[in-house]
């Protein structure tokens, strides 16, 4: 039988509320290995949502265990509305009165939802340090083909996070890189977003995401030189752990911007999965800088990207479109990218200067360029135009 575990905030906290951090954390090498005295405060019957590759690193944990009646069931190719609507039949079915997300970011979406939406306790359990989903009170809803549609905000974080260092270390190096540019944007995004507030929890949220972004500037690279050393580990506290928290103090007031707003509108061109969630979130990281040097002459914000442009290339990061796999992407492509980053309700409108598809356009082919600040935005999307395929 499920248990209603949702908050009920009177509508009008609604804004007041805040969910900081999962009730628990368990990080240790092999956890795993606990996995049914570790499932068995929340409930007896659990039903696992993984892709095919998570539910298989997980089997072997669930194969052992003899108290609780699990079943699994896949979220099929992204956290959508009809994979969503099919795993809740396979809730009811089950009886399941406790969900486990097992995989990365959209696995991890769906299996928060759906707990949220069967009144239920969820327990994450990250199989790659790609994404801060195992954290985090938000899940995002993308079309079956991958496009982003919305983000759901949480009343609660996961009541469990399960960190197996061994398992994490399995997932495939580019992960983690995905992972280390997803964490970077908490700096850029949340800086420009609430860098003037007074408020004392987004000031704190504000100054971790500065702590995090230099612990991977310093340690990014032995990280990934050294799996299972301790940079790697403390790298991966960083994207999974850290990232997390500042998404949890920040709240509502430390959005994101456009970094986050230039990835789900290249969700909507169709090359979009051969990329990863952080990879193009580390793109867009530069296209915003870009935007500041275009339209605000921000010399900081050249300083910045040109930092950036060394860092990536040290631990692997994509630069430019062509880095994401999207090398044919067309102009009337890139257009329609841009014409959905600069919908009335996209983060990009938390910049605080305008900016249009066009002067977007220009930043995005542009990201690594050495060319001054000042040069005109139209002169770079005119020669754009030579570069992507008509
Ligand atoms: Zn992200």
């Amino acid at each position: 039988m499920s248990q209603s575990l949702s908050l009920s905030v009177p509508s009008s906290l609604a804004d007041s509320s805040q969910a900081i951090a999962p009730q628990r954390i368990i990080r240790a090498e092999h956890s795993l290995s606990h996995l049914e005295s570790l499932i068995q405060p929340y409930g007896q019957r659990p039903l696992v949502v993984g892709g095919e590759q998570s539910l298989a690193i997980l089997r072997p944990y669930l194969s052992s265990i003899a108290t609780l009646e699990v079943a699994d069931a896949t979220y099929g190719r992204d956290c959508s509305e009809a994979s969503l609507q099919t795993l809740g039949q396979n809730v009811t079915d089950h009886h399941a009165d406790v969900i486990l997300g097992v995989g990365g970011g959209k696995a991890l979406d769906a299996a928060k939802l759906l707990a949220h939406h069967h009144h239920c306790p969820v327990i994450t359990i990250p199989t790659s340090a790609a994404t801060c989903a195992a954290w985090t009170a938000l899940s995002n809803l993308y079309s079956d083909a991958g496009a982003f549609q919305y983000d759901v905000g949480l009343p609660r974080c996961p009541d469990l996070l399960i960190l197996d260092y061994a398992v994490i270390q399995t997932a495939p190096q580019r992960t983690l890189v995905a992972g280390i540019g997803d964490a970077l944007a908490k700096w850029y995004e949340a800086s420009v977003s609430s860098g003037h507030s007074q408020e004392t929890l987004t000031i704190a949220a504000v100054q971790q995401a500065r702590v995090l972004r230099d612990i991977l500037f310093q340690k990014s690279t032995a990280a990934i030189a050294q799996p299972g050393s301790d940079e790697w580990r403390q790298v991966v506290d960083a994207t999974v752990l850290m990232a997390g928290v500042v998404g949890g103090l920040g709240g509502a007031q430390c959005r994101t911007v456009a970094a986050h707003a230039v990835h789900n509108g290249l969700t909507h061109l169709s090359p979009t999965r051969s990329s990863l969630h952080g990879e193009k979130v580390a793109y867009g990281i530069l296209v915003q800088l870009r935007l500041e040097e275009l339209l605000q002459h921000h010399h900081l914000a050249t300083t910045a990207r040109h930092q950036l442009l060394q860092f990536y290339g040290e631990i692997g990061l994509p630069t430019t479109l062509t880095d994401l796999g999207m090398e044919d992407v067309s102009l009337r492509q890139l257009q329609t990218a841009a014409q959905v980053t600069c919908q009335p309700d996209s983060d990009l409108h938390h910049l605080p200067f305008t900016v249009t598809p066009d002067q977007l356009m220009a930043a995005m082919v542009s990201t690594a360029s050495s060319s001054p600040a000042l040069m005109d935005s139209e002169a770079i999307l005119g020669s754009a135009s030579e570069e992507v395929s008509p």
